[in-house]
Formats: C-alpha cells, structure tokens, sequence
C-alpha cells in the first residue's frame, strides 16, 4: 500500500521502518531532517512539508506525534492535512491524545469525507523495532479491518475497542491503573522490607497471594527482586516517568472534562509530578519507589 508517515520519532521511526519491510511504499515528513534520512536510506520517499505528503499519491497517512496539539496542528491546521487530502485517504493517528481530542479530529475528518481511526499503542520502543506492539483501535468496524494488515506490520495484539476515541480511552484507563498499582507495590514492597522482610520473599509471597500484580510479578519495584528489570539496573531503560506523567495527565483531563471521580489516578499523578519535579523524569516510573525510600538505589 502508499502510506504516508509523520512523524518518525522513537516509536514512528522504528515503526515506518517495519512498514518498508513489509513491502509498503511509504513517503514520509517529520521536522528532524535525521529522522527522515533514515527513513530515505531504508527506501521511503521524503515530502518537503506536510501539505505536499497529504497532497501526495498516498491512500493511507499514519501519523505519531508527541501530544495532542501537534495532532490538531497537523490534522486541523490550514496547510494541515485534512485541508489538504482527497476524501478516499485513510487516515490513522498513532499518538497518545486525550479521548476528546481524538474524537474531535476524527469528527472534523468525518465532514471532509475522510475515514479516521485512533490507533494509540503500549509496547515502547522495544515493541516499536520488534513489530509486536498492541494497538487499541477506536473507529468503525470496516475501517478497523482495512487497517488490520497495514497495524500486523508493526505489531502483534490489535484490538478494536469501540468507536472514534476508544482506543484512547482503552489507553489512559490502562496507564492509570498500571501507575496506581505501580506505586500500591512500591508502598507495600518497602513497607514490609523496611519491617525486616526479604525483598525476594516478600516478592514471592506477594506473588502467590491476593496483592499479585502485573508491577509486582514481572516488574518488580524493588532492586534485586527480579533479573532484566529496570529496577535491577539503576532505574535506566524502561518506560519513563515523564512519559507516565502525561499519560496520567491525558487521564485526569478525561476524568474533568466527564466529570467522573480519578481519586488514586489524580493522586498517582501528583506523586508522578512531584518525583519528576524532582529531577528523576528520566527514570523508568518503576524508580517511584525512590519518593519511599530516599536510600533506594
Ligand atoms: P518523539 O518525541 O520521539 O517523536 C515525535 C516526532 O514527531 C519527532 O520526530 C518530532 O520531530 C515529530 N514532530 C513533532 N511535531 C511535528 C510536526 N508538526 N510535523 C512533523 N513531525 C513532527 O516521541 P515518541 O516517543 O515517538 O512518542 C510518540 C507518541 O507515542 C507520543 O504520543 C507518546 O506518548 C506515544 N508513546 C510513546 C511510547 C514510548 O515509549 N516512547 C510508548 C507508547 C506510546
């Protein structure tokens, strides 16, 4: 198929390169000039601007920006691409966005005559290059199934969640609960250690009782506890915590505009801000165990 990709950041790059592999022909636009060369040497064409790759002979444009206002810019914006795109192109937004946002578009997209989907992921980087990303689909079944082949290239578990903005909404539901059992087994772990447990009985125990969890037993907060962990190599690697942080942002901000109650989410984010203001952004979000216990390495 002709896809058009923007935005080949850490996850779209390695994700338009899977894409090339698996015999697309792509043209791609992002505002790195690096980024796009790399896409260039792996055989995809290169748009001078985003006009010109909507403009383009494509029937397909993927795009995986940072935030929701690069997606409005880039979709809404006059030399954006709905202004810009025939009405048969497809068109599939990758980025984490709040719901609302995503519905928005996908509405100003459905006037002009264009399908949309939201197709945000989880998997990071390490799924991006390895193609075996999960996909939460938002937007009608027969647009799901035409996107299905071009989304098996760059990952493995896709998942249609329901109408436009579901796939985000599948997300930041996700990521909310991810942080707040993330940091309920930082509590506990430290807690029980600080009480004279061994971190790896502890672990086991946990692990075969009713306080299981995916963060207790295949990500362990606690160094030692566990081998090929952020948390057994100083905290480095991983998912960040910046990157927890917004996603609990795009949870809260749901949670406001729908005016439903985000208790441990809101307060997930705030222990998230505050050990981000704290200068530990970078780390992966496992290292939340730090705001505990100072002496954690
Ligand atoms: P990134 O910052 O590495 O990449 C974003 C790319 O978009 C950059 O190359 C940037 O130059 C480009 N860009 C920004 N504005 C643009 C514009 N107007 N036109 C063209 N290009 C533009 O970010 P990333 O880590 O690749 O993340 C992308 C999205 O995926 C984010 O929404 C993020 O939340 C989400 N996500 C990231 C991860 C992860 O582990 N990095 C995991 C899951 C989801």
């Amino acid at each position: 198929m002709k896809i058009g990709f923007l935005g080949l950041g850490n996850m779209g790059g390695p994700m338009a390169h899977n894409l090339i592999k698996a015999g697309h022909q792509l043209t791609v636009f992002d505002l790195s000039e690096a980024a796009v060369a790399s896409l260039v040497a792996a055989g995809a064409s290169a748009a001078p601007s985003i006009t010109e790759l909507a403009r383009s002979d494509v029937e397909m444009i993927i795009t995986m920006l940072p935030a929701a206002p690069h997606v409005k810019s880039v979709y809404l914006g006059e030399d954006g691409l709905l202004a810009n795109i025939a009405p048969q192109v497809r068109l599939i937004d990758s980025s984490t966005i709040d719901p609302m946002s995503a519905r928005e578009v996908a509405a100003a997209a459905a006037e002009k005559g264009n399908r949309m989907i939201d197709a945000p992921v989880s998997g990071g980087t390490g799924g991006a290059t390895a193609g075996t990303l999960t996909f939460m689909v938002g937007g009608e079944q027969a647009d799901f199934d035409i996107a299905l082949p071009v989304l098996q290239a760059m990952g493995k578990n896709i998942v249609h969640c329901g109408p436009a903005g579901n796939g985000q909404v599948a997300k930041v539901a996700n990521n909310m609960l991810l942080a707040i059992t993330m940091i309920g087994t930082a509590e506990a772990m430290n807690l029980g250690v600080s009480l004279g447990m061994d971190p790896g009985v502890l672990a086991s125990i946990i692990n075969t009782s009713s306080g299981r969890n995916w963060s207790s037993d295949t990500y362990n907060p606690y160094p030692g506890v566990m081998d090929n962990v952020p948390a057994s190599r100083g905290y480095s690697g991983g998912f960040g915590s910046d990157l927890m942080l917004k996603d609990l942002g795009l949870a809260t901000e749901a949670a406001r505009q729908s005016r439903q109650p985000v208790i441990l989410g809101g307060l997930a984010q705030q222990l998230y801000q505050t050990f981000s203001s704290q200068g530990n952004g970078a780390l992966d979000f496992s290292a939340i165990i730090k705001l505990y216990n100072g002496a954690i390495e």
